[in-house]
């Protein structure tokens, strides 16, 4: 064996245990996923003011994400889902309409999740970097991205998510309804802006446009975009 070889993976998969550890919603090992817990919220719940207010917060991640991770915990109480990750979870129960509720629930955890990590107090501006590269790229200028992201979160009919992902080594905007995410679709997520009505009412009413062009100019955070486009 070499011994550099092997420090070398075992630092890599600590480093991608690290760094998976906050969208697993529990510890880092993938059996103690279950029960599964809230995170904790990545900045206090007044942190994103005024774009988004302490009292949205305060319903989106104390009611609705606790809410998904509490029926997520009673559905695969007893099975062997109980003792799958989440991710897993995901996987094998998209596509399958009989566990649509499994499907739902923690398809949301998860979302929810990435979209507190997806934006950061003072956050907006063009990412720098790799990603910037990767955006020219695929979208040929930031503005063409951003515009095509901002469309998607407006134009998603009803509930659901806008997404930007890495597909096949190119960057796409996708939107997905109600809890789907692009995990279930061989699709490496990169942000993502919620756009379900609770998640901008209290502050915007009907105006999602104006929530989202908040969200983009004045939160997004481009570091974890980064930061996920590069990972494995
Ligand atoms: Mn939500």
């Amino acid at each position: 064996m070499n011994p550099a070889t092997f420090s070398r993976r075992d630092f890599l998969a600590a480093a991608a245990a690290l760094a998976a550890a906050p969208l697993l919603g529990a510890s880092s090992s993938a059996r103690a996923a279950s029960p599964f817990v809230l995170p904790p919220l990545p900045y206090g719940e007044a942190a994103l003011e005024p774009v988004i207010s302490a009292r949205t917060i305060g319903f989106h991640y104390g009611k609705h994400h606790q809410g998904y991770v509490n029926n997520l915990n009673k559905l695969v109480a007893g099975s062997e889902m109980a003792d799958m990750s989440l991710e897993k979870i995901i996987l094998s129960t998209a596509n399958a309409p009989e566990k649509a509720g499994v499907f739902n629930n923690a398809a949301q955890v998860w979302n929810h999740t990435f979209y507190w990590a997806s934006m950061k107090p003072n956050g907006g501006g063009k990412p720098a970097g790799v990603l910037a590269e990767k955006i020219d790229a695929a979208f040929g200028s930031y503005d063409a991205m951003r515009r095509e992201l901002a469309a998607a979160a407006g134009g998603q009919f009803g509930s659901g998510w806008a997404w930007l992902v890495m597909e096949g080594g190119k960057l796409k905007v996708v939107k997905t309804g109600n809890a789907e995410n692009p995990l279930s679709k061989g699709m490496k997520p990169l942000l993502t802006i919620d756009v379900w009505e609770h998640a901008y009412y209290l502050d915007y009413q009907n105006r999602r446009a104006d929530y989202v062009n908040a969200v983009l100019d004045k939160l997004i955070n481009w570091d974890f975009a980064a930061e996920n486009l590069a990972r494995g």
